[in-house]
């Protein structure tokens, strides 16, 4: 059996049926992200884990046992959420070492251990500060480290870089990242951000009301998203209904829709020679992103998004006639 396995879980608010039929495997050491928009029941996947919610019926194992029925302080998993939730009246290190206190643990081992915990989030010289004067990062890292020292059997990161600044967050990411593999501590990471769990995780469940829509690897749910959904939510894909395309390219796909990612669209000012399906069109729009462009351009008809790597002498301006090429292997068809 998985390290963590649900099995079967249905959830109900009063009549709100939040979680539907869910069996998922998680391994061990794994950083795995439960992906997808508000509200579609990533959180109290979660919390069914944690036992801060009691679930309506199925069973979750940790760790070989069924902990469906444990009280929540049993179970051994420590939780960071969005919101700092550092005790204020106390240090770094006593709130670190709060956990580890309640355990009744000898004054010296946790001395010990909570320095051992603040050098791994890179926090040893905020020993005895106090939270509110540290950043929202580091009051984050401070909740990791009091979530790790009592080291627990899955670590529960619900939204955590939600409420902090780009910049900081990207680095925050890398770093939980780091912390995780380095403990191999199994992580179950809650985030809404596709870019945050292409980059956090080894595997990404992608929610949708309450079932999991797909599961795969962050490249794997890239590139070869299995439905409409999962396109529409991962990697800013073009989705066009066959039909419109078929018109304005001359191509015979018969299947509902058809999804492609904007960086695999060429544009050019003269006609292309590649074996590519090519259309000619207009530029609509032009948005610089950092090292790409993003062009919107009307192909014959249709709206199409193409991300070009940003070069200053092949920028193509507003009402602009190009040529737009796609190669045909990168069309995925999709119900
Ligand atoms: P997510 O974390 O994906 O944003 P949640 O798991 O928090 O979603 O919520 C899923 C659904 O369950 C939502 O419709 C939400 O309103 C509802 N919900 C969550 N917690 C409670 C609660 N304690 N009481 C009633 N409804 C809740
Ligand atoms: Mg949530």
């Amino acid at each position: 059996m998985a390290y963590i396995h649900f099995e079967h879980i249905n959830k109900y608010f009063g009549t709100n049926h939040v979680l539907k039929d869910i069996t998922l495997d998680i391994e061990q050491g794994e950083l795995v992200t439960f992906l997808g928009p508000s509200g579609c029941g990533k959180s109290t996947l979660l919390r069914c884990l944690s036992g801060l919610e009691e679930v309506t019926s199925g069973k979750i194992f940790l760790d070989g046992k069924d902990v469906t029925e444990v009280s929540p302080r049993k179970r051994g998993c420590g939780m960071v959420f969005q919101q700092y939730s550092l005790f204020p009246n106390m240090t770094v290190a006593q709130n670190v070492a709060f956990g580890l206190k309640m355990q009744k643990m000898p004054k010296a081992q946790i001395e010990t251990k909570v320095r051992e915990m603040l050098d791994v989030v890179g926090l040893s010289e905020k020993y005895d500060q106090y939270p509110r004067s540290l950043s929202g990062g580091q009051q984050q890292r401070v909740a990791l480290a009091r979530a790790l020292v009592v080291e627990p059997k899955v670590l529960l990161l619900d939204e955590p870089l939600s409420a902090i600044d780009a910049l900081l967050r990207k680095n925050l990411q890398i770093e939980i990242r780091r912390i995780q593999r380095d403990l191999g501590i199994t992580t179950l990471f809650v985030t809404h951000d596709q870019d945050e769990a292409m980059v956090m995780s080894d595997k990404i469940h992608l929610f949708n009301m309450g079932t999991i829509e797909q599961s795969a690897s962050p490249v794997d749910m890239y590139t070869k998203p299995a439905s409409k959904y999962a396109a529409s939510f991962i990697g800013h894909y073009n989705i066009l209904q066959a039909d419109a395309f078929n018109k304005a390219a001359g191509t015979e796909y018969s299947s509902g829709c058809l999804a492609f990612r904007p960086e695999i669209i060429g544009i050019s000012r003269t006609e292309p020679e590649e074996e590519a399906i090519v259309i000619k069109g207009t530029v609509r729009n032009q948005i610089p992103h950092g090292n790409i462009v993003r062009y919107t351009i009307d192909a014959n008809g249709v709206e199409l998004d193409a991300d070009i790597l940003f070069e200053a002498s092949s920028i193509f301006e507003i009402g602009e006639q190009v040529y737009v090429s796609i190669k045909d292997g990168n069309i995925l068809e999709l119900e």
